[in-house]
């Protein structure tokens, strides 16, 4: 039995795979300000486990994250009494298991790429279109990993100096000042359920669009995979998004284009990948 976290800013959200290798239910807890997150944590693992042994504890992280230890480095939004904590040796040594953790935004691609829109495709590109915009790149079935997280929200598609609006991160003009959740309240004043707007609509989809272009040109991407609350209005969207991408892309085959499958529990299916064996197991 494996047990499955994900911590978000908001909300921690715990289960452990059943006897068919899959997560299981899962309970969702605020996400405290104050007090040990161990503790916070391994309490919410003992209610879903149920006195029974782990074998291994797979967890989604805000990022961004020291994978050596693993911990959390200082994500935005969350209090500094999580900044820090040594899961490995806190959550490890208390359930006498290994634990392994990835960046919530690598595991939302993980998940979709092995068990939601992603499946059957070599290489996936996800992103994750909500408050703000966060990308994962699964090739084979593993995940690229490189010296630092990618930052596909921050890729830049109007330049400071052709009058770019600031980003977040110290930059101009990059996909996430021009089309998260933060962005349409930012530029429209209205949140994206409230926006009403086919010209607003239309501009956040051909921002996407390219969003999708750049991930083919770098990647020669065989889905692009959206999800994020942002994209519960896709069908304000897509129009714009796939008129972009066909009329960009010359040199490669447009990439399929889908939005993601899985649920409010998508993160812990593919933090569940990062055991060895658990794919496998979870596929039946
Ligand atoms: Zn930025």
């Amino acid at each position: 039995m494996i047990g499955l976290i994900d911590i978000g800013g908001t909300k921690l959200l715990a289960s452990v795979t059943g006897e068919d290798g899959r997560p299981g239910p899962h309970i969702v807890r605020p996400t405290p300000r104050e007090g040990d997150p161990i503790e916070t944590l391994a309490g919410m693992l003992d209610d879903v486990r149920d006195g029974r042994p782990l074998d291994a504890i797979a967890m989604a992280v805000p990022g961004p994250f020291d994978r050596g230890v693993p911990a959390l480095i200082n994500p935005p939004g969350m209090s500094p009494a999580w900044h820090g904590a040594d899961f490995r040796s806190g959550l490890g040594q208390r359930f006498g298991c290994s634990v392994v953790a990835e960046n919530d935004a690598n595991c939302a691609a993980l998940a979709e790429a092995h068990f939601g829109a992603g499946r059957g495709f070599g290489t996936v590109v996800y992103y994750t279109v909500s408050t703000g915009i966060g990308t994962g790149v699964v090739i084979g079935g593993t995940l690229l990993v490189s010296r630092h997280d990618n930052e596909g929200g921050h890729q830049v598609l109007w330049p400071k100096h052709l009058g770019g609006p600031a980003c977040d991160c110290g930059g101009h003009g990059c996909l996430e000042t021009l089309a998260s959740g933060r962005a349409i309240v930012r530029r429209f004043g209205k949140r994206g359920e409230e926006l009403d707007d086919d010209a607003a609509w239309d501009e956040i989809g051909t921002w996407l669009g390219l969003a999708v272009v750049n991930s083919t040109a770098l990647l020669d991407a065989d889905v692009v995979v959206f999800g994020g609350g942002v994209i519960n209005q896709w069908r304000r969207l897509e129009k714009a998004l796939r008129r972009t991408v066909a009329a960009s892309l010359f040199l490669q085959p447009a990439p399929a284009i889908k939005v993601a499958e899985l649920g409010v529990d998508r993160n812990v299916w593919g933090a569940l990948t990062l055991v060895p064996g658990a794919v496998g197991a979870a596929a039946g």
